[in-house]
């Protein structure tokens, strides 16, 4: 199958929003007047954001996964997105089931896969998102602000799906994603449901993108979780020149969680990535409206601590002694 046949076949599909799509030199898009753009790429290769043996339909859910949580970062809505693919050769098994993993989670957000390269290379997809904002609504990582409430989102319970007690799923939470990495890693082994719930968490994200639309005008700062807490939280912290107090023990986490040793539950927790769930600050006087958007959002949010005026991150435990926060303590599970 040549390239363009392969482009035909996978990713183009009638155009609905999108004034032109696949299969020109450029697609067009109409902008809703007066709104702003929000664009981000987001690159995933194999081996270094993804394992090899991830099956297809997981990593085109992830692709843009990752990329629609920096829109849902923002408080963007999205619209659009164009796809750079780069694979060793044709596999049709693999573009099946991408494109259906891929596509999916694009009709699930109601956008449009207007364009994008199809070259041979090194398995690696590259996608851009476009999404819309009301002017100045966006949400920004330069402003928290000190007396800011910390918060964090996570899973909601799993559903009335699940009412025997013994089969029954707890929360998924913050690092679980993490926690798969350390049993492909071989450094832990998990029973294999606890496996399979923790790596649902890595393979599948989703991304926070109704909580973040409804966090506008309630939440200063936000951004969302890739590459673990501490890191993401210190680049809020510098972009808006405050500081951080973060209660560890107040860390949402999974049942799986809770029962690993407490050095590899702070790992996960605050130095694990691949969350995908929204870190952001509002003012104490937003506590309620915070709740309420989460509502809105379809998730749980959980205040996990506050900025201050002076710089750093202070790590506290619930008796309120410091918490090392270099990775020395972890150095155990270290790669
Ligand atoms: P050009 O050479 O003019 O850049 P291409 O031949 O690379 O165009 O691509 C042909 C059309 O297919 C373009 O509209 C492009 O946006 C689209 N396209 C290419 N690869 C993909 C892909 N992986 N997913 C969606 N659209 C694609
Ligand atoms: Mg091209």
């Amino acid at each position: 199958m040549g390239e363009f046949d392969l482009i035909a076949k996978y990713f183009k599909r009638p155009t609905r929003r999108a004034i032109l799509g696949v299969g020109d030199d450029c697609a067009l898009i109409a902008p809703t007047a007066g709104m702003h753009m929000a664009i981000s790429t987001d690159m995933l290769v194999e081996g270094r954001h993804f394992v090899s043996t991830v099956s297809p339909e997981r990593l085109g859910h992830k692709a843009l996964a990752v990329n629609l949580s920096d829109l849902a970062a923002c408080g963007a809505k999205p619209v659009a997105f164009t796809l750079a693919l780069s694979m060793p050769r044709v596999d049709t098994v693999f573009l099946d089931g991408f494109s259906r993993g891929l596509l999916a989670l694009a009709d699930a957000h109601g956008i449009e896969l207007i364009g994008g390269d199809t070259t041979a290379g090194p398995l690696t997809i590259s996608i851009t998102v476009m999404g819309e904002v009301p002017p100045g609504a966006a949400l920004r990582r330069d402003a928290a602000r000190a007396g800011d409430e910390l918060w964090v989102s996570h899973p909601l319970p799993s559903g009335p799906l699940q009412t025997d007690p013994l089969t029954s799923a707890g929360a998924m939470s913050l690092g679980d994603a993490r926690l798969a990495l350390e049993v492909f890693r071989g450094h832990i082994t998990l029973p294999g449901d606890a496996f399979e719930r923790v790596r649902q968490r890595m393979d599948v994200p989703e991304p926070r993108v109704a909580l973040g639309q409804a966090l506008r005008g309630v939440a200063h700062a936000a951004i969302d979780l890739s590459d673990g807490l501490v890191g993401d939280l210190q680049h809020v912290l510098t972009a808006s020149k405050v500081g951080a107090t973060v209660h560890v023990d107040a860390l949402p986490r999974s049942d799986i969680m809770a029962a690993q040793p407490v050095a590899l539950q702070r790992l996960c927790l605050l130095a694990g990535g691949d969350d995908y769930e929204l870190l952001f600050t509002a003012p104490v006087a937003c506590h309620a409206a915070v709740l309420a958007a989460a509502q809105r959002g379809g998730v749980a949010v959980t205040c996990i601590g506050s900025l201050d005026a002076a710089p750093g991150l202070r790590l506290v435990d619930a008796k309120g002694h410091a918490v090392a926060q270099d990775d020395a303590a972890f150095d155990h599970f270290k790669a």
